[in-house]
């Protein structure tokens, strides 16, 4: 049999039995990691279809190894064939700090519209973990990934555009706001009205469709209150369109003011008997507290892209780490999405064969179920999750347990496969 592209029709994705499914290994410790993984994938795919199905990998380059063969750190093949392919997954790439090219990441989620980043937070048993109660994180993240202070709108302090906007400052009488205006540096945050509806109305319906009781909107309002307040204002307004599948905390604080505050908590608990998703919004610095002391509280997230990035590493840092959380970037309009690790290139480890294959694993299962291909994915958590059970582990989990059996990234793929 041949091999076909998946596509979008109607809303559907439609997956062919042979999909040709683009891959970018990655930089540092990427390609030791895309190995083990691959690997899981295959033998998962081989086993929960009796050979009926399989991927066809198409090795797509980007980040170091571009560079080195083509010049490029972002060829134009890579990205036409994401956008042909739709469905792809990749390792983590690097972006230097201060200098040289723009983040090959960000660039790929506003060059495919990647609107949503999706981060589920779990725990699975027998993972190390700092708190007492890790079992209690249970959230989902939405991150919104094409806006933000993430646009890469920057400008260097003394450079013309910053004088520009030092003008444009004066004239809006907000110029003594800037200390020291000769040598600032400026970056502008484009929040917009439609970019934060679509991440919103994904992470509602995400809640919807999975039977989970609440969403939080996390913002910093009080201080950004243009962007950041606009995204809680405009939060509320879609989760409104919703109807009576949803009960906000908008609609909540109206009904106080209208009705008093007993008839309000009133309506909420009814609506919680009812089965309606709740809306609430929290400002991040609270949501950190909040969710290291309570994380119960929360099953559904969505924030701007800055607060995102920082409460997926700090949620994961709970339940065992980066080297084991998941995600996904995701335009649910057109279907477009890479799945990849939540991680960087930890290149002081690359070539070691010693670090955590486990968020590029989930990632993959979570990109399986994406497609349909549930039951592949059903047999990779399980057996993930059976393997750290077992205290089957790689080192960063092995040094934390003192019973471990510690195994190298290609080794501890093949403990998955052998509990597949
Ligand atoms: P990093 O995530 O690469 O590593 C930070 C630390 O996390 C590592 O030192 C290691 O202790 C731990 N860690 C990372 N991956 C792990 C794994 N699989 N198993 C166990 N432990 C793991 O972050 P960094 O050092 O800040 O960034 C390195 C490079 O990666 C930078 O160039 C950065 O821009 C890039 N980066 C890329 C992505 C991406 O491609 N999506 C994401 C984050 C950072």
């Amino acid at each position: 049999m041949e091999a076909k592209k998946i596509q979008i029709i109607g809303g559907e994705l439609l997956t062919p039995d042979i999909p040709t499914i683009p891959f970018i290994a990655g930089d540092g410790i990427g390609p030791e990691i895309w190995q083990a993984a691959k690997k899981v994938f295959d033998e998962a795919v081989k086993k929960a279809y009796a050979g009926e199905r399989q991927v066809n990998w198409l090795p797509l380059l980007a980040g170091e190894n571009a560079y080195r063969k083509t010049g490029k750190w972002l060829p134009d093949e890579t990205v036409e064939a994401l956008r042909k392919y739709l469905v792809a997954i990749k390792g983590p790439l690097t972006t230097p700090v201060g200098h040289g090219h723009r983040s090959i990441n960000v660039t790929l989620r506003q060059e495919l519209d990647l609107f949503a980043c999706f981060r589920p937070v779990r725990y699975y048993v027998g993972t190390p973990s700092p708190v007492r109660e890790p079992e209690k994180v249970n959230i989902a993240v939405f991150r919104e990934n094409t806006e933000d202070i993430y646009a890469g709108i920057d400008f260097d302090s003394g450079s013309t555009a910053a004088k520009e906007l030092l003008k444009l400052l004066e004239k809006e009488n907000l110029a003594d706001r800037v200390r020291f205006p000769k040598t600032s540096a400026f970056a502008i945050k484009p929040v917009s009205s439609e970019g934060t509806k679509r991440l919103v109305n994904a992470a509602i319906t995400y809640a919807l469709e999975h039977g989970k009781h609440n969403v939080t909107l996390v913002h910093k309002g009080n201080i950004m209150k243009k962007t950041e307040g606009n995204f809680k204002k405009w939060g509320y307004e879609i989760a409104e369109s919703f109807g009576d599948k949803v009960y906000t905390m908008a609609h909540y604080e109206k009904s106080k003011k209208e009705n008093g505050e007993a008839a309000a908590q009133q309506q909420l608990e009814t609506a919680k008997l009812n089965g309606k998703v709740i809306v609430k919004d929290i400002i991040a610095d609270n949501f950190f507290q909040q969710s290291l002391l309570n994380p119960a509280q929360y099953d559904v997230v969505a924030t701007l892209n800055l607060n995102g990035d920082y409460i997926s590493d700090a949620l994961a840092a709970q339940v065992g780490g980066i080297g084991i959380s998941p995600g996904a970037n995701i335009n649910y309009q057109t279907g477009q999405a890479i799945f990849e690790a939540t991680h960087g290139t930890a290149p002081q480890f690359a070539g070691l064969n010693k670090l955590n294959p486990t968020s590029l694993i989930l990632s993959g299962a979570m990109m399986f179920d994406y497609i349909g291909w549930t039951e592949a994915a059903v047999l990779i958590e399980s057996s993930v999750s059976d393997a750290i059970a077992q205290h089957y582990v790689t080192e960063d989990f092995a040094q934390k347990i003192t019973d471990a059996h510690k195994l190298g990234t290609s080794e501890f793929a093949d403990y998955i496969i052998s509990k597949l």
